[in-house]
């Protein structure tokens, strides 16, 4: 089995798919296996896909009986979870930002859950959105630290993304998503940035719905 750090990002982005569909099939049907052609029909993929990236984390299921979900959800957790769960803070508690908490933490999906969020906006301060605290961004290097986060989500405006981004690696973040239209890709190596720019998307979509 390859370690975390060789898998490709798109498989890493298919096994949390694989892992939803396979939670979301154990708790509606009484039933323990799985082919790769049904989940593939669910994610509107191919089967080949689905086979490549279970053999690339060295699984392989049975011809006869397809793969066990049980195992296989297991499989999939032990290798994109860490170990004691990873914990994040949200910088910049907006309108998107105060979407985002009660999405992440309220609804439970996923693992990863907002632990404190940070703003400059005094009338935000020790105010609670789904119990997380917002915090004064001073006040980040210590919280991250106390609270053993490793994980920042920015949603400040574009032109704090860069010194935002600066303070959360100087307090030992080691994962970035950031929703800002800043690239921060260039960074720094040690980080891996993860950028979600909605325009860009959409631009994507309204070319390829122009053809
Ligand atoms: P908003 O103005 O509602 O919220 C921004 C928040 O950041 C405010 O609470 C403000 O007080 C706080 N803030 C300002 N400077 C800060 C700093 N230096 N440190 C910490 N907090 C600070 O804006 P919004 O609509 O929530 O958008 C937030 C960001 O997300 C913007 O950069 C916007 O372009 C981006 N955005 C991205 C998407 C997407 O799909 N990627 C969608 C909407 C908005």
């Amino acid at each position: 089995m390859l370690s975390l750090h060789a898998l490709p990002e798109k498989t890493i982005e298919r096994l949390s798919q694989y892992r939803r569909v396979l939670l979301k099939i154990s708790k509606q049907q009484n039933k323990d296996n799985i082919f790769s052609h049904e989940i593939a029909s669910i994610l509107h993929i191919t089967s080949v896909q689905v086979r490549r990236d279970l053999m690339l984390i060295g699984y392989s299921g049975s011809q006869r009986k397809g793969y066990q979900i049980k195992m296989l959800i297991q499989l999939i957790s032990s290798i994109i979870d860490a170990k004691n769960g990873q914990r994040i803070a949200l910088v910049g508690v907006g309108n998107l930002g105060s979407a985002i908490i009660p999405y992440l933490n309220s609804k439970k999906k996923s693992k990863l859950q907002i632990i404190a969020s940070f703003d400059i906006n005094p009338d935000k301060i020790n105010r609670k959105i789904s119990g997380v605290n917002c915090y004064h961004l001073d006040e980040l290097p210590s919280i991250i630290k106390k609270e053993n986060i490793t994980i920042g989500i920015i949603t400040a405006p574009d032109d704090a993304a860069w010194s935002i981004a600066e303070m959360l690696i100087s307090a030992g973040i080691k994962g970035i998503l950031n929703f800002t239209s800043t690239s921060l890709r260039i960074l720094n190596k040690n980080v891996f940035v993860e950028e979600y720019d909605m325009i860009t998307l959409l631009e994507k979509v309204a070319y390829f719905a122009n053809k």
